[in-house]
């Protein structure tokens, strides 16, 4: 609920570290006061790995999420999603509110992230797109274990469509991948599925499939007191689909897990999640219209009392320091937010 105090402090913080916190609480109280003048951080993960990719560098593991969830813990008020949306337009968050989210159903969400947000007490949101679960596997997952796994030292894809590449480094078969997908993403998702179809035929390796959550996991995320919301059932960008598609999409997304949960499905993530290229109005009001409460964008920034709760922005930080975790937090609630 929204009164309720992070227990880090009291149970996981040795007096010395204690000390060490104050300059991050104030600064960060100062920049998210709480009740009118609110700054609601709203934190945006995918998925928590076992352990560093080569591949993606970037992407964020067990040892990195573990530390930022007890910074977290230690420096704000994790709170759920719904709470936070309802303290907002009442003008009664608490100081240094923050909410956490993970999008698209992967199933380290539930294997790995779980754990830790159990350990500390801490509520999430889980954005699950449903065409994806109980063993498949989302396009870009497919691009990426076909060009991880992708035998010798070049990589021809011409009869994609897609050019050649160089993979006989990790750096070279990084730099194809990123080449790879950034082609992919904004065709129109029938085109995209048969060129990664085509891929498929022409990279002989086995993929994984067990990258998604299965509905039990779902579940057990449910009764775990973790919230559920939509994000759509394939993913697509919205604004590139007719929009009795992209209705369907959202509606049949929900509808599926709600039937998993037994339980309302009230929050919904944009999928890719800019507004004025990946959703536009039109969607947010499908949204407002398929009964959901809120919604929640990838543009970055803070929300606050005068935010429109169906375009919330949120922000991923993965800096593993202290200080420059709560420096990047603090400057992200300062700055301005995008909508449509
Ligand atoms: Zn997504």
């Amino acid at each position: 609920m929204a009164g309720h105090e992070s227990g880090y402090l009291k149970s996981s913080v040795k007096p010395a570290e204690a000390w060490t916190l104050l300059p991050s609480l104030a600064l960060l109280h100062l920049c998210s006061p709480g009740g009118l003048r609110s700054r609601l951080s709203i934190l945006m993960y995918h998925r928590v790995l076992p352990q560093p990719d080569p591949l993606f560098p970037g992407e964020g593991d067990v040892e990195t999420f573990h530390v930022q969830i007890r910074n977290l813990a230690a420096c704000f008020r994790i709170i759920p999603l719904l709470d936070a949306v309802r303290g907002l337009r009442q003008g009664k968050l608490p100081p240094r509110a923050a909410c956490i989210t993970f999008d698209d159903g992967y199933a380290d969400n539930a294997e790995i992230a779980l754990p830790i947000l159990q350990k500390y007490g801490i509520p999430a949101t889980f954005f699950v797109a449903t065409g994806f679960l109980n063993g498949g596997r989302m396009w870009n997952d497919t691009v990426i274990e076909l060009i991880r796994r992708a035998p010798g030292d070049i990589l021809d894809l011409a009869k994609v469509g897609l050019g050649q590449f160089e993979i006989g480094t990790m750096p070279k078969r990084r730099q194809a991948l990123h080449c790879v997908l950034g082609k992919l993403k904004y065709l129109p998702l029938d085109s995209r599925r048969s060129r990664v179809e085509a891929m498929r035929a022409l990279i002989p390796v086995i993929l994984p499939s067990n990258l998604m959550m299965t509905s039990e996991q779902i579940s057990i995320l449910h009764n775990a007191g973790m919230e559920i919301g939509g994000h759509t059932a394939n993913h697509p960008i919205l604004a590139r689909m007719e929009n009795d598609a992209a209705r369907a999409e959202i509606a049949d997304g929900k509808e599926m897990l709600e039937g998993i949960i037994r339980a309302p499905v009230r929050l919904f993530a944009y999928p890719n999640g800019k507004p004025g290229s990946d959703y536009l109005l039109d969607h947010v009001k499908m949204v407002k219209d398929l009964g959901f409460d809120a919604a929640v964008s990838t543009a970055h920034g803070a929300a606050r009392m005068s935010s429109d709760v169906f375009q919330l922005p949120r922000f991923t930080p993965w800096d593993r320091g202290q200080l420059r975790f709560t420096l990047r937090m603090a400057q992200n609630m300062l700055g301005g937010v995008e909508t449509v």
